[in-house]
């Protein structure tokens, strides 16, 4: 019976020529919007594709991650105008292409997250047309713990297709009976036996280039016991409140709410815009009560979320050590540097 298995999955691999990965995205573009890597000056970002010309599977991180094809930035919820309500949907079925690890499983905790204790309409609506063609990473950028968090460099689930790189050509893996129908429309060649066990050296030796730094478990109990370390005070003062962490994080997920009425009272729509935990205003309620005044606070919020609350609530940190809050803050803060100073060292 095991055996069978294992043959039905090899059976289900093919193998895709470097030069030809555009035309697969090209293949995808005519039935789906394909949003995937391209570059952007010197950075990579990860927006709609004109065409697999685009495509840049070699980049290690995009600027914001994929959630934002799923929470926009900034979305009208509905539009009202004398008494009737409009509801604004603009779902439509979606390729993620050469989404890394991390980012993959930062989409299926967001899946929690946005149908915990009440789904989200607009989430689940983009959500069930979301297609994930995810990429193995072959290369660690230099701000990577993926491997630390148990996120990556490689991927078991949550996929509907899965690219490995193989040198000249890319091995495909089918997750889903949605790639199944994916490679319905594209031609692809069946993999030999012998590409299978080279994905996996090659893949072994991605592992090998991390340097185990501390446990999950670990950083937990270290934050149990720290919530008044004096470190925090030392780190609100390099901290800048500029909440860069938290919007380029592929599992922030907080967001406001505003309603814009018309000057003639009759017209208006509810938006909703992202928001982080780091900014002044974000505990900001009715009467000018501020819950988190102190920077001090609202940094302290945000890494216990990621490392700490987050596991109390959908049983998994929150963080999955793609690196970004590191790259993007100008103030160098590192959250596992944070939990090894708390830690003492
Ligand atoms: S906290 Fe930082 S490293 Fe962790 S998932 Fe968010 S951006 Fe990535
Ligand atoms: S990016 Fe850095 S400086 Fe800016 S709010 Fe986050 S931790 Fe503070």
């Amino acid at each position: 019976m095991a055996v069978a298995k294992v043959s039905e999955r090899w059976a289900a691999m093919s193998l895709v020529p470097k030069e030809e990965v555009g035309l697969l995205v090209d293949g995808l573009a005519r039935h789906y919007q394909v949003i995937g890597p391209k570059q952007k000056g010197k950075a990579f970002v990860l927006e709609k594709l004109a065409s697999g010309q685009e495509l840049r599977l070699d980049y290690q991180t995009s600027i914001l991650p994929p959630r934002k094809a799923l929470i926009r930035p900034r979305e009208t919820m509905f539009s009202f105008h004398d008494n009737q309500v409009e509801t604004v949907q603009d779902a439509g079925p979606q390729v993620l292409f050469g989404l890394h690890p991390c980012d993959v499983h930062a989409l299926t905790l967001l899946d929690q997250v946005f149908s915990l204790e009440y789904e989200d309409p607009y989430y689940a609506a983009r959500r069930q047309q979301t297609y994930v063609v995810a990429l193995n990473c072959t290369t660690v950028g230099e701000n990577c713990f993926c491997y630390l968090m148990g996120t990556g460099p490689t991927l078991r689930d949550g996929y509907d297709l899965l690219l490995t790189d193989l040198g000249n050509e890319y091995l495909v893996e089918v997750g889903s009976d949605a790639g199944e129908e994916l490679l319905r429309h594209l031609s692809l060649r069946p993999a030999p036996r012998v590409r299978v066990v080279e994905k996996e050296k090659r893949l072994d030796q991605v592992r090998r280039q991390f340097r185990q730094q501390m446990e999950v478990t670990e950083m937990r109990e270290v934050l149990a016991g720290s919530y008044n370390h004096p470190a925090w005070r030392e780190l609100a003062k390099d901290c800048l409140g500029c909440g860069n962490c938290t919007m380029v994080c592929p599992t922030c997920f907080c967001f406001q709410v505003k309603d814009q009425l018309e000057l003639d009272l009759n017209h208006g729509q509810r938006v909703r815009e992202w928001d982080s935990c780091l900014l002044w205003d974000y505990s900001l309620v009715a009467l000018g009560h501020n819950f988190r005044p102190q920077l001090e606070t609202r940094l302290k919020q945000r890494l216990y979320h990621k490392l700490y609350y987050y596991e109390d609530q959908i049983g998994t940190p929150g963080c999955v050590g793609c690196g970004r809050c590191v790259t993007n803050c100008p103030a160098g803060i590192h959250p596992l540097e944070v939990v090894a100073r708390l830690k003492g060292e």
